[in-house]
């Protein structure tokens, strides 16, 4: 096979923003950082992302599945580590083997985790979750005793240490909402009748990125934070300024350049016309790369900076591809375009999100496709 020509448009990741925010983050809670790098670093590179919290001070790791935390210590990140989102069936032996803590929610699981225990001749460790009014993962507050008591039996007979105790917040990001109180409450709740059923967590934790910033009283032993850790706002318009630095930049450029007259319509279905003469730009990537469709719509839309300026989508954005209004402005083919980066000239991840009608979390995590990742 020839030599390949590489993809159209590259992510560029400013590690040394993410372990910026890691240090701010730090800073202002005054707590150890479980830093998130699930859903591969939030669509940063979880390996790239591990370590750059891990240089900046964050004392644990926290991901979604198991497979995640194994492909961490395949990498050969061996602090710790926490897992959550496990199904009926997982075998928890080289977790438990490998000595990733994880988060059991019901008796069963705490048995499966017991035989694995035995199996790989090791303690596990385990973080009950309780759920305190999320109603996703978590045990349910009527089955907390029964979970604490099996969960002290197997402390008791060795099958694992707990280690902590945690629960998940449905609003943290709206801090009024009167469901932050309810569930800090219940989760004092969960910490004491633990106590009163004999186990004492060393790490107890409630909060997310936007509640580690906006609700010092439940900070607890720890914090638990993702978006903020690649400079995204976790509560857009709430957040005071802490100088958070977007870590994701995506960059490409141009393909082609294009005069219209008045009355050309644009991309698939023509939902954009132009109503004066202007020139058009092509952008080389498209939902395939994880670009929303939904960045162009009738009432608006996302923007890109294409030489300093912010330029508006026009027509549907396509598999590979979309078109920018340049205004009628000098502008050529191969010039660079970013969709998103770190602000100013630059629209954020957070501009997009808004024109798209979704959160921050979203833009990032699945921008990627066909792009390429590039750390600087
Ligand atoms: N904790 C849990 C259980 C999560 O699922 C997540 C991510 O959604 C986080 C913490 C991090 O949240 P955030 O990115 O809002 O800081």
């Amino acid at each position: 096979a020839g030599p390949r020509v590489g993809p159209n448009a590259e992510i560029v990741v400013d590690v040394a923003a993410i372990r910026h925010n890691v240090r701010v983050l730090r800073e202002l809670t005054g707590v150890p950082i479980i830093a998130v790098v699930k859903a591969d670093g939030y669509g940063h590179g979880m390996l790239a992302a591990a370590r750059a919290v891990r240089e900046a001070g964050a004392e644990w790791i926290g991901v979604a599945t198991v497979d995640e935390a194994l492909q961490l210590r395949d990498a050969g990140y061996s602090g710790p580590l926490l897992c959550w989102l496990t199904l009926p069936g997982t075998d928890y032996e080289r977790p438990v083997a490998e000595g990733v803590d994880l988060s059991p929610y019901s008796v069963s699981e705490l048995d499966a985790i017991a035989a694995a225990a035995e199996a790989a001749g090791r303690r596990a460790r385990v973080q009950i979750k309780v759920d305190t009014g999320l109603n996703r993962g978590g045990a349910s507050r009527s089955t907390w005793a029964e979970l604490f008591a099996r969960a002290r039996e197997g402390e008791r007979v060795g099958s694992w240490k707990v280690t902590g105790l945690w629960s998940h917040f449905a609003c943290s990001d709206e801090p009024d909402h009167p469901a932050n109180d309810r569930q800090e409450q219940a989760f004092r709740a969960a910490v004491a009748l633990a106590g009163d059923c004999g186990l004492h967590p060393e790490l107890l934790h409630l909060s997310n990125s936007a509640a580690a910033v906006l609700r010092p009283s439940a900070r607890f032993g720890a914090v638990r934070c993702g978006i903020a850790v690649y400079g995204l706002d976790p509560a857009p318009g709430r957040t005071p300024d802490l100088g958070l630095v977007p870590a994701m930049t995506v960059r490409t450029r141009l393909a082609l350049v294009k005069d219209l007259v008045p009355g050309d319509a644009v991309s698939y279905g023509q939902r954009w016309v132009a109503d004066r003469p202007t020139t058009v730009g092509l952008v080389p990537v498209g939902y395939g790369d994880g670009v929303p469709r939904h960045a162009f719509h009738p009432g608006g839309g996302a923007e890109v900076a294409v030489r300093g300026k912010r330029r508006p989508i026009r027509g549907s954005v396509c598999m590979d591809q979309f078109m920018v209004d340049l205004g009628g402005d000098v502008a050529e083919a191969g010039d660079e375009v970013v969709l998103f980066g770190a602000g100013g000239d630059v629209p954020t991840a957070q501009d997009w999100a808004e024109a798209c009608g979704t959160i921050n979390y979203e833009i990032v995590t699945r921008i990627g496709g066909r792009m390429t990742r590039t750390y600087v």
